[in-house]
């Protein structure tokens, strides 16, 4: 028996990378009969060779981590699946074309954070101003997260890059133009060409949602290509949990004078008082005002709006 990562599914069928290379896998039929998201991308897999020169998926190990939506149901929602063993999710925004977008970056972040996955901060192109880095690591030290500079031009931070996703299995999320290819092919050419093949290959395009692809990296560790982590809505995070994913609030929580207090208009939020006296930066209150409408709307009726 042997072990491998899931790469990629398309229907019943796995890509799975082993220590002897890629192979193409099938569940045995007793896994099949269970929850139909039980494998995906980034799963760590017990492998089997039949006779019949098949390879078979016998096992999965316990996950240490979940990507997983939370789909909605009428009693019961149920968590999907979406990447196994995330070890972290990289935001990155750039310094301009486009300016940091900070509304998006505190979406990223609550879902790293609403799935118990740490997030890491990278603002890319500050070869061209650093002004916005000053704003950013304002902006986020209260949260405790790190802010790393980067530039492909003057190679500023890729060092420090290479080491953040050494070994582990990353989220890449930003905006397009922020330069995530960009830095990715820095640190490792050849990796966009690796994507486009797997993707190419198990893509049926048939489906509008694809799903999320596990990329190895030349140096140890994987990229995870997902789409769709911007649709926040559609993660369906718990109203009452969302606050606790604003890390800076944490400490104010169990001060305010409501124990149900949403932190939006009740009298004796000390969330509020602290973001008015500075402890954090208001706008992340904003952020958090914001996704709470998103979230505490009833998921059928934000597709609706969103026009789907
Ligand atoms: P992605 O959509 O996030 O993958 O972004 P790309 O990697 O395609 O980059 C978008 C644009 O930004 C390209 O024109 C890149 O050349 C440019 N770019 C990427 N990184 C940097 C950087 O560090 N500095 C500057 N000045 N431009 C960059
Ligand atoms: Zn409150």
């Amino acid at each position: 028996m042997t072990t491998g990562v899931v790469l990629a599914r398309t229907g019943a069928t796995f890509r799975v990378q082993t220590e002897a290379g890629e192979v193409s896998a099938v569940l045995r039929g007793k896994l099949k009969h269970r929850d139909d998201d039980r494998v995906v991308a980034g799963d760590v897999v017990e492998l089997e060779l039949q006779s019949d020169g098949r390879v078979m998926i016998s096992g999965v190990r316990r996950r240490k981590s979940v990507l997983a939506r939370r789909a909605a149901g009428e009693r019961s929602p149920r968590a999907q699946p979406i990447a196994a063993n995330v070890d972290q999710v990289v935001v990155v925004a750039s310094v301009r074309s486009p300016d940091p977008n900070p509304r998006l970056l505190d979406r990223f972040l609550v879902i790293a954070s609403a799935n118990g996955i740490p997030a890491v901060i990278v603002l890319n192109k500050v070869d061209l101003d650093r002004a916005p880095l000053e704003r950013l690591l304002e902006r986020y030290a209260p949260a405790g997260y790190q802010v790393l500079a980067t530039s492909v031009r003057t190679l500023e931070g890729l060092a420090a890059l290479r080491d953040l996703l050494r070994g582990r299995e990353s989220v890449l999320a930003g905006q397009s133009g922020v330069g995530k290819s960009s830095l990715l092919n820095a640190l490792d050419p050849g990796l966009n060409l690796r994507i486009g093949e797997i993707s190419a290959k198990w893509d049926t395009g048939k489906h509008t949602t694809r799903a999320a692809l596990v990329v190895p990296l030349a140096g140890g560790g994987y990229v995870v290509d997902t789409p769709g982590l911007r649709e926040f809505g559609a993660w369906g995070i718990d109203p009452e949990l969302l606050a606790a994913c604003f890390p800076e609030f944490r400490r104010f929580l169990d001060q305010c004078r409501f124990d149900n207090c949403r932190h939006l208009a009740e009298p004796g939020c000390a969330v509020r008082e602290a973001a008015e006296q500075h402890a954090f930066d208001a706008d992340r209150l904003v952020s958090y005002q914001r996704l709470y409408e998103e979230v505490s709307v009833p998921s059928w009726s934000s597709d609706r709006r969103r026009g789907r």
